[in-house]
């Protein structure tokens, strides 16, 4: 009997051993194989819980294509861009070896997941970059203050509503949220007060430190679902943290005296290089490590829970004018568009640019000011033009001066 010509181009079977064949453009596959092909995607995209739900599609990228990634919304800061992306990259490898872990049995090798901490001054760039990293993934992502939290039995929030807000942005997919990602910010502010362990308790510190331990190392938590204080009534959600990222962020204020004196006394007795040692001054930050974070007064078993320590530089002019113009989401780049939202075309001149970023130094505002600054030299442009019949408005520097002196910004000077 002559076979039908039509077959599957994957498995080879012909049209009547198959229920479906459905047609390319060059090719047939069939039912079998298209099934096949789902399971093969599943497994190479999805995360999926112990029974088989599928959760957050996992899009993975590489480091390097997730430090282009932050390149894009970011300016400079390197160190915290690679650092972030390795770990970002390895806590996805992580998630996909328990997945083939599961139905494999080659279980020999476990990957810890490697928590982070990135020290950088206020304003460099740690939340940005956290979001950045938000955006492009597809796990449940929360940024938490750590200023928030108190130890057990006082005012403010338990250490747990951490994974509160994680639950919040999966829709309490418990599954979902295990494999997240948590950002906490202003980790500095829960410093022990000085190097020595305090005789008496220190509330704000050391307290929630010890309360965040748990959290980091991989338990099960009780989690109050709307966050805050447990109370004994309220239903508690059971997640287990052993899968989730940690990042930390703070400003360390002062860190970088630390840093010299440990610098330094390591140096002492050496001969080095003077212009090396110039360099080291200039970028402290960049010499940073655990034993620094241990003196400003984290705690060691804390740090022992944050093995990556990064560092975000300072912002300098350079920078600041760049991230005015380059990131995808520039301040100008958005100016320019509430304007063309308008009919209006906006213009806006070089020196303006640089008066600024001059500004935003001199105030020593960093970048978070840039805003402040375009906000009180443009507003009354944006309050006068829509009603006028204008298409085009050229920012000069004239302009900018005379707006800047006269607005409250210019009362903002620091010494
Ligand atoms: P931090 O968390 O370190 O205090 P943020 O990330 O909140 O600082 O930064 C404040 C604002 O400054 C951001 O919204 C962003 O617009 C801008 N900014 C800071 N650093 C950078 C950078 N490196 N590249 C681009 N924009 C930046």
């Amino acid at each position: 009997m002559a076979k039908n010509p039509l077959h599957c181009s994957f498995c080879g079977r012909s049209r009547d051993e198959v229920k479906i064949l459905i047609a390319g453009q060059e090719g047939h596959i069939c039912e079998n194989c298209v099934e096949h092909a789902r399971e093969i995607i599943d497994q190479e995209l999805t995360i999926k819980d112990e029974k088989g739900n599928s959760n957050f599609k996992l899009t993975v990228k590489k480091p390097m294509e997730i430090k282009k990634f932050l390149d894009e919304y970011a300016i400079g800061q390197d160190d915290a861009k690679k650092t972030l992306a390795v770990a970002v990259y390895n806590h996805y490898k992580r998630l996909q070896q328990k997945n083939t872990d599961a139905t494999n049995t080659s279980n020999d090798v476990e990957i810890e997941k490697s928590n982070i901490i990135m020290v950088g001054e206020t304003g460099t760039g740690k939340t940005l970059l956290a979001k950045s990293i938000a955006r492009m993934l597809n796990v449940p992502f929360a940024i938490v203050d750590a200023t928030v939290f108190t130890e057990a039995g006082y005012v403010g929030e338990d250490v747990e509503s951490i994974l509160s807000r994680l639950l919040q942005v999966c829709n309490y997919d418990v599954a979902a949220a295990e494999r997240g990602i948590v950002f906490i910010d202003e980790i500095d502010k829960v410093a022990r007060k000085g190097d020595n362990p305090s005789i008496t308790r220190d509330v704000s510190g050391e307290g929630v430190q010890q309360g965040m331990l748990k959290l980091l190392e991989g338990t099960d938590v009780l989690v109050p679902p709307q966050g805050g204080r447990k109370h004994p009534e309220q239903k508690l959600i059971k997640v287990n943290t052993q899968n989730i990222l940690f990042i930390c962020g703070g400003a360390f204020d002062g860190v970088d005296k630390i840093i010299a004196r440990r610098v330094q006394t390591n140096t002492i007795g050496f001969n080095v290089d003077k212009e090396l040692q110039e360099n080291m001054k200039k970028n402290l930050l960049r010499y940073i490590n655990a034993t620094d974070l241990k003196t400003f007064g984290l705690i060691p078993e804390l740090l022992g829970r944050l093995p990556v320590v990064t560092h975000l530089d300072p912002l300098d002019a350079v920078t600041l004018r760049a991230i005015l113009t380059e990131p995808k989401n520039a301040l100008i780049k958005q100016y320019t568009k509430l304007f063309e939202l308008e009919g209006i075309k906006l213009t806006i001149e070089n020196n303006v640019l640089d008066f600024m970023v001059e500004k935003a130094m001199e105030y020593k505002l960093g970048a978070r000011g840039l805003r402040s600054i375009c906000e009180s030299i443009l507003t009354d442009a944006m309050y006068e033009l829509p009603s006028s019949k204008e298409t085009q408005f050229t920012l000069d520097i004239e302009y900018a001066r005379r707006k800047f002196d006269t607005s409250k910004m210019s009362l903002l000077k620091v010494a």
